[in-house]
């Protein structure tokens, strides 16, 4: 059974994509409340209420709970024990399962390939003497990474032929944390998909998009990729399985190296709306921001095709100045996250520029 109309949909963290959820659930005529320490977060602007709550507040996240008919998140590093918290009281959509996989990237990484997706070879760190065993494995290269909390880049170090003496204290100067080392990959592109299973287990999947980053952020995502249709297909096939496996309800967004003869390797999960997923508000009748709401909600999912080609472009710290420009633009939708501090590498907003479809 849908929600009814007029019933509030709760959103653990406040940033620009629970913003966007927000918007997207108050077209379909659902309230919004989001749980996030900060009191100048986002989506308080056009959320119905904000509870502001550190993630370990059990009466607050009690409280948040019952004021809900089905919560959700916006990131996947919400402890897993404030989702069980919540879901005591409320659903939590998608569930634990799909946090616990995506929350450390050893569990991530033996998830997928227990779901017959391939990863880059990776080895759990946990010493330097860790690190030089997996260095050799990967014949002297890889990346180092924190297994949890990592994000845009943060908490990782590109290793190439370093002299195993060199990485004597590797280990203590990332905090002495549990890494992962993963080889190197020697991908041709990076391509996400986008999508999204209902509460009775269908499945919308969105185009193939190709991203580029630039300082580990992503910088652009254009539609269509630029790849063979077997490795499209390849993409979608592994999303459906993600999807099954955890027996999801909502948006999810899965990354991909591609190699040179079109093999995908997985390298991410974010198991809610994604970045490289931005474009489908501009280029979809229905953005994966509606879909999300409406696989929570149990409404039925839109059809994920979309009307035009696009490129969509973030606007990181100071590019915020554009806006006034992109605006005199055709074909230009543009999105302001309103956020009242730049800071250099901040996501402010973003902007995509639709093509015909060819
Ligand atoms: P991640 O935080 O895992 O998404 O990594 C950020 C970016 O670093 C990716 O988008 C790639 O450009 C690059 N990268 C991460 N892991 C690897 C890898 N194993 N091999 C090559 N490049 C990588």
């Amino acid at each position: 059974m849908a929600l009814k109309a007029g019933a509030t949909i709760g959103i653990l963290g406040g940033g620009q994509l629970a913003r966007m959820m927000c918007m997207a659930a108050a077209r379909l005529g659902y309230k919004t409340l989001i749980l996030d320490p900060d009191s100048q977060a986002p989506a308080a602007q056009v959320a119905n209420g904000h509870v502001v709550a550190t993630y370990d507040d059990e009466a607050k996240l009690e409280a948040f709970a019952h004021a809900c008919s089905v919560a959700t998140y916006e990131f996947e590093n919400v402890p897993v024990s404030a989702a069980r918290i919540i879901d005591a009281i409320t659903p939590v959509r998608p569930g634990f399962r799909a946090l616990e996989a995506a929350q450390d990237r050893c569990v991530e990484k033996m998830f997928l390939n227990g779901a017959g997706i391939a990863t880059a070879p990776f080895a759990a760190v946990d010493s330097d003497d860790d690190l030089r065993a997996a260095l050799k494995a990967f014949s002297g290269n890889g990346v180092l990474k924190t297994r949890r909390l990592g994000y845009d880049g943060k908490g990782q170090k590109v290793l190439r032929q370093p002299a195993f003496e060199s990485l004597n204290g590797t280990f203590a100067s990332f905090g002495s944390v549990p890494l992962i080392l993963e080889g190197l990959v020697p991908f041709e592109r990076e391509v996400s998909i986008i999508a999204a299973r209902s509460l009775d287990g269908r499945v919308a999947i969105y185009e193939t998009a190709e991203n580029v980053h630039r300082e580990g952020i992503l910088h652009t995502s254009t539609v269509p990729a630029l790849v063979s249709d077997g490795t499209r297909d390849a993409a979608g096939k592994a999303a459906v399985a993600i999807l099954d496996a955890l027996d999801y309800v909502g948006v999810i967004g899965v990354e991909f190296f591609v190699l040179p003869d079109g093999t995908l390797f997985a390298n991410e999960i974010a198991p809610r709306v994604h970045n490289s997923g931005h474009w489908t508000e501009a280029a979809c009748a229905i953005s994966q921001f509606e879909q999300h709401i409406r696989a929570v909600s149990g409404l039925p999912l839109g059809d994920p095709k979309r009307h035009s080609n696009c490129v969509m472009e973030n606007l990181i710290g100071d590019d915020i100045s554009r806006i006034a420009q992109l605006c005199a633009q055709t074909d230009v939708i543009v999105h302001h996250y309103g956020k009242e501090e730049v800071r250099a590498g901040r996501k402010m907003g973003h902007f995509t520029r639709l093509f015909p479809l060819s």
